[in-house]
């Protein structure tokens, strides 16, 4: 099978062999793909680079590139069900989570596709009538688009979106763990009728991206994925003075005062910590919660933690699917027994399922962890797993300091009938995204990113679109005569 497309061609690669993509619901084999070499990772980005400087696609109009836009947005609402299923194949998420991300991303074309429809940049007030002066907005060039495996359709689209509809051209990477939605997300893109050369795709393991950061003809590079990663690709990225955009980690606070509604903050709590197994770079991992409601609130959430049903994500009766991967459910597994160790009380989970039908994949059931406190490994690392770790507090100036004790600082909730106190807590975290009595909506309009170690820029919203973009300010005199700065 011919996976990779370089240069508006399908081709096998040169990586040496294939390698095997299976389903975390039962490790069954999905399908293998072509894996790339060096060589491959060279072809793309020239091949990039020349339809960059001679392509069609960067002279093309905004509203054309908007049409194009438009057009992807379509085809993926056609392709949905089929994109939703091979989501949760390759990721283990339900069918449903599945069609939600190809929801997103089919309005996330769609906003980019009318961001620029109408972009003439903008004029800029001189003072002098005999001058003009506007601001022009250009593409950057080749990017490199690196993508990790929880949200693989959604977190290529937050990238590749802007950076069409910026005029820019690019090679993809998804992670070597889900590349099977990033395969056929390519596929629409040339049925769209996105010129050759302009979407390049590359698969394979770290040493891949690695060789793309490298690659001296790349000015861009723009990655998802987890924090070590992020500063390996920032160091590399230095060499040549190219622009990064990193989305990291994220360790998120959800804040729940005694004046909540009680059953909203719990279910909201639930779904934050659970929803995907916890996989998900916002997830609300790190619940704190006021003495008063806090008894009851953990007694709670343990029970209905242990009546989420975990199975298959294709049977409609499964609420949360398995963790990504045997490696990846150890490293889970090694934080759990960290924090018992760490003296953090287990109040549900902790273990696998028993079910015989779930065996072969990699499931771990929903786990509560109560008593915890901040200096634990537990509350500090990102899990990434169905781990909810619970501390307690007083008053507000105490929350404050709790959910803000972090080195990320991706997103959080605070839940409180309180409107002032809502808006005087949001204002005071540091984090990207604040939530107020909800937890997880992101809508292509508004940005999306990190403060701290959660990254670099953002995505989504105007700001994801200037990622992708050079602004370049265009000066005339309209009535030039000599200067006489100098009198000889
Ligand atoms: P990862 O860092 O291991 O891999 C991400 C991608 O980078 C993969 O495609 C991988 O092959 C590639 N890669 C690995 N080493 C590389 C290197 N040296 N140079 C270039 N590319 C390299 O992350 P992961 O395990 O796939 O994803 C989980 C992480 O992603 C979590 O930390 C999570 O928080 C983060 N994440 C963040 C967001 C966000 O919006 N902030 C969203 C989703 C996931």
């Amino acid at each position: 099978m011919k996976d990779l497309y370089i240069d508006g061609i399908w081709t096998e690669g040169h990586g040496g062999g294939r390698t095997e993509v299976r389903n975390p619901y039962d490790a069954s084999l999905l399908q293998t793909v072509a894996l790339a070499g060096p060589e491959d990772v060279d072809a793309a980005v020239k091949a990039a680079r020349r339809a960059f400087r001679t392509g069609p696609w960067r002279a093309t109009s905004s509203t054309e590139r908007a049409a194009i836009l438009g057009r992807i947005a379509d085809l993926l609402a056609r392709d949905r069900e089929d994109l939703a299923r091979i989501e949760s194949l390759d990721t283990g998420k339900t069918l449903t989570e599945g069609g939600i991300d190809v929801d997103d991303v089919i309005s996330v074309f769609r906003y980019y596709a009318a961001s620029i429809a109408h972009d003439s940049g903008r004029v800029v007030d001189t003072a002098n009538p005999s001058t003009i002066s506007r601001i022009v907005h250009e593409p950057v060039g080749v990017c490199a688009l690196i993508a990790p495996w929880n949200y693989p359709l959604l977190q290529m689209c937050w990238k590749l979106a802007p950076a069409l509809a910026a005029g820019n051209t690019m090679v993809l990477k998804p992670s070597e763990v889900t590349p099977l939605s990033t395969i056929r997300l390519v596929a629409i893109a040339e049925e769209a009728g996105v010129p050759a050369g302009v979407v390049n795709l590359l698969l394979g393991p770290g040493n891949v991206g690695a060789a793309m950061v490298e690659h001296p003809g790349v000015d861009l590079v723009s990655f998802t994925g987890g924090l070590a990663t992020g500063e390996k690709i920032m160091a590399a990225a230095a060499h040549g003075v190219r622009r990064v955009a990193l989305e990291l980690g994220g360790k998120n606070p959800n804040v729940v005062f005694d004046d909540a509604d009680f059953d909203t903050a719990l279910d909201f709590a639930l779904s934050a910590a659970f929803v995907h197994s916890g996989q998900v770079c916002s997830a609300g991992a790190r619940l704190i919660l006021q003495d008063g409601i806090h008894d009851r609130f953990v007694d709670e959430l343990a029970a209905r933690a242990d009546r989420i049903r975990l199975g298959n994500g294709l049977d409609p009766e499964t609420e949360t699917g398995p963790l990504v991967s045997e490696q990846h459910r150890a490293k889970v597994e090694n934080h759990i027994a960290q924090a018992i160790a760490a003296g953090a009380t287990l109040r549900s989970g902790g273990h696998r399922p028993t079910e015989p039908e779930l065996q072969k994949g990699f499931f771990l059931r929903p786990t509560v962890f109560s008593d915890c406190t901040r200096d634990m490994a537990v509350v500090r690392e990102e899990v990434f797993g169905p781990i909810v770790t619970v501390e307690r507090f007083t008053t507000e100036a105490e929350a404050i300091e709790l959910a803000n004790d972090t080195e990320y600082g991706l997103a959080g909730a605070v839940w409180t009938t309180d409107a002032g106190r809502a808006q005087r807590v949001a204002g005071a975290l540091r984090h990207g995204t604040v939530w107020i009595n909800d937890y997880h909506p992101y809508l292509p309009q508004a940005e999306w990113g990190g403060f701290g170690k959660s990254g670099i820029g953002r995505e989504l919203g105007p700001s994801g679109l200037d990622e992708y973009r050079e602004a370049k300010h265009i000066y005339q005199n309209i009535d030039p005569s000599p200067q006489r700065w100098f009198k000889g």
